[in-house]
């Protein structure tokens, strides 16, 4: 068959040209790429065989070859391979989304962190086979499907194009071909000798030592003082999670770490785990410094690999860790299982379940741990996980109170500028507790600025209650859900009350009295705004501010109306309560004019509600009116009355 010319999909050749013409000192990382992706296809080839009986024996592993005279190093690996449209679309295309954004940005700030655009690229996108690029003016991948007898060649020098057409490969499996650039040829850094055995045996053992399969190298061997060529496994194989941390260096778990998690960031914390007992298993997890950024829609990208014995068994398996914590990344491997244990099994196996238990305890702990002595770094894990950590409260009840312990909330007791030790932990929050206070007083809304200009916060700070201002939407369900923290109630301070039974009692008297003289502005209200209110009423809540909007007890918030409708549900407008301060100048001066049958008061109302909506962090009905009136109004206070 013919050679076939392609194009690469345009950002995927952007992205390429990037790679190759980043100014990139560390190129020997070409070979930590394309041998995590042997590594990871003979991962799939697992999963595979596992779920079928189709399949014969075979012996897994990842062989270098090299060619001094023909410049060319060679990875091949027995793994799952790929057809013609995988190499296409695996290849040839690059699926993420945020992609074209990324690349806009990356060319303008060149590389974050200190880290070159390269490495920038290889773990934002998982284009780690790109980056043979960096070291080869031509690259070669020939591979053959599983199950399948055709062999595809791909060929390409990295410049918008490659070719395909058919070729042969004994066994399935992938080999990549690189036809190394010259050493020293044209760039300032000298590039290695990538077929030189030291060169070599020297970044596997820095990059891929703890690969689990057998990275197998031609060697030389001194054999009586004769030198012969011998195969060698140059990685020791030994599982990283396995060794005594005091045996592991730094780089060694950096290395491992993104390995398992494509992260081009080192990890904000790790956690081992050796847990004996009724089931026997190590561990090592990590959790990331920041969230993927599709942490929220796509469950794929974390998660803990099961090795059993040592041998890899499944990625991101779920049944040993609850979906709240799925930003968590890692290893588990556990002596005990069968390594024939199937999905179904396992999920109802009591060994995982023991596993997944102790798994979780030595999270928390560690995350306790952190919270007691590292805040700062514990905001940055709070800033990047909370929202999906805190869904735990909802999902998991068993440890609502501990993922409560371990939650961070802003509340009225800081300074506002949104700094990380702002937030505030439960229990803090209850050693600062009033001793007339009823409960936590938490208030929802849009975003931390509203809430902290609302008029509902305003007897509450009079009396020197902390509020604790919630922002997430799924903080109202945890609200609603829990209702209680260690016996101490939640209270919605905007339905709530900041006042004794006393006070409460007292200021209802003096509501009452003032009923009479509220009659007539009630109706003018009503009339300005027919069928959007439940209610028009007095209330002792507001101390500086004329009006605000409450729901009734039961009701559900505006912020929840609202995501409730961006998420396309039908539901019926909810009525709301205004609730009007007397003890307001303008209120009391609207009163008196209603009295007196003013038609003003009629406008004065819809601009009342208008702004007690933009507190809420809503959208008016009616945009232009309210511009209109406020004109109106504006110039009448100017002295323009006919405006
Ligand atoms: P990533 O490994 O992050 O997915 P890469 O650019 O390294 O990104 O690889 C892209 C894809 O190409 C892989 O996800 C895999 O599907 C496929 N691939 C690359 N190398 C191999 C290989 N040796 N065997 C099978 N598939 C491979
Ligand atoms: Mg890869």
């Amino acid at each position: 068959m013919a050679q076939e010319k392609h194009f690469f999909q345009s950002e995927a050749a952007e992205l390429l040209k990037m790679m190759i013409h980043s100014v990139y000192s560390n190129k020997e990382i070409f070979l930590r790429e394309l041998i995590s992706n042997a590594s990871d296809a003979l991962d799939k080839r697992r999963i595979e065989v596992l779920s079928s009986d189709e399949y014969g024996e075979y012996e897994p592993r990842i062989r270098l070859t090299r060619d001094k005279e023909k410049g060319t190093l060679t990875i091949l690996d027995n793994g799952i391979g790929m057809n013609r449209q995988e190499i296409v679309s695996y290849i040839g295309t690059i699926a993420k989304s945020g992609t074209r954004e990324f690349l806009d940005a990356a060319k303008q700030d060149g590389g974050k962190d200190g880290l070159s655009t390269g490495e920038m690229l290889i773990g934002q996108f998982g284009v780690g086979f790109y980056s043979a690029f960096m070291v080869a003016d031509k690259v070669e991948l020939v591979s053959r499907r599983l199950g399948s007898s055709e062999a595809w060649k791909f060929e390409s020098s990295g410049d918008g194009s490659y070719t395909l057409e058919e070729a042969a490969l004994p066994e399935c499996g992938t080999s990549v071909k690189l036809c190394l650039r010259q050493p020293g040829s044209g760039d300032e850094d000298k590039e290695k000798d990538y077929t030189d055995e030291w060169t070599l045996r020297g970044i596997v053992r820095k990059y891929s030592d703890f690969i689990a399969y057998p990275i197998v190298m031609n060697c030389s061997k001194q054999k009586d003082k004769q030198e012969t060529m011998e195969d060698e496994v140059i990685n020791s194989q030994k599982a990283i999670w396995c060794k005594a941390e005091a045996e592991v260096t730094e780089d060694e778990y950096r290395e491992f770490y993104r390995h398992l998690s494509h992260d081009w960031q080192e990890p904000l914390t790790r956690i081992t785990l050796n847990a004996e007992g009724s089931v026997n298993f190590r561990g090592l997890l990590f959790i990331p410094r920041q969230a993927p950024f599709d942490l929220f829609m796509n469950e794929k990208s974390g998660g803990l690999s099961l090795y059993i014995k040592r041998v890899f068994i499944m990625n991101d398996c779920k049944d040993l860790i609850p979906s709240y914590l799925r930003f968590v990344k890692g290893v588990v491997d556990s002596e005990d299982l069968p390594l024939n244990i199937s999905r179904e099994i396992l999920q109802e196996d009591p060994r995982v379940r023991v596993m997944r238990r102790s798994t979780l305890r030595k999270l928390f702990a560690a995350l306790r741990k952190m919270l007691e002595n590292e805040r700062e770094k514990y905001g940055g894990f709070w800033t990047a996980f909370g929202k999906v950590f805190k869904e735990g409260v909802v999902h998991d009840e068993e440890n609502t109170e501990t993922i409560l312990e371990l939650s961070l909330f802003y509340s009225t007791h800081g300074s506002g500028q949104g700094a990380e030790d702002e937030r505030t932990t439960l229990d803090d929050c209850k050693t600062r507790m009033k001793s007339d206070q009823e409960g936590i007083y938490y208030l929802v809304g849009r975003n931390l600025s509203l809430l902290k200009s609302s008029p509902k916060l305003e007897a509450f700070s009079e009396k020197g209650y902390e509020v604790l201002l919630l922002t997430d939407p799924v903080d109202e369900v945890i609200m609603s859900h829990t209702q209680e923290y260690k016996e101490t109630k939640f209270i919605d301070a905007g339905t709530g009350q900041a006042a004794s039974e006393e006070e409460r009692k007292e200021a209802e008297k003096r509501l009452e009295t003032l009923a009479g003289d509220f009659t007539p502005l009630k109706e003018k209200i009503t009339g300005a705004l027919s069928g959007v209110l439940s209610d028009v009423r007095l209330s002792a809540r507001m101390k500086s501010s004329p009006a605000c909007l409450v729901g009734d007890e039961n009701a559900m918030s505006l912020q929840m109306e609202q995501l409730m409708r961006a998420m396309g549900q039908d539901i019926p407008p909810v009525k709301r309560i205004l609730e009007v301060n007397p003890e307001h100048p303008v209120v009391r001066k609207l009163m008196d004019l209603a009295k007196a049958g003013d038609e003003k008061v009629g406008e004065f109302a819809e601009v009342l509600y208008d702004q007690a909506l933009i507190l809420e962090g809503a959208s008016i009905a009616d945009a232009g009116r309210f511009a209109h009136l406020l004109a109106k109004i504006m110039g009448q206070a100017l002295g323009m009355e006919q405006g």
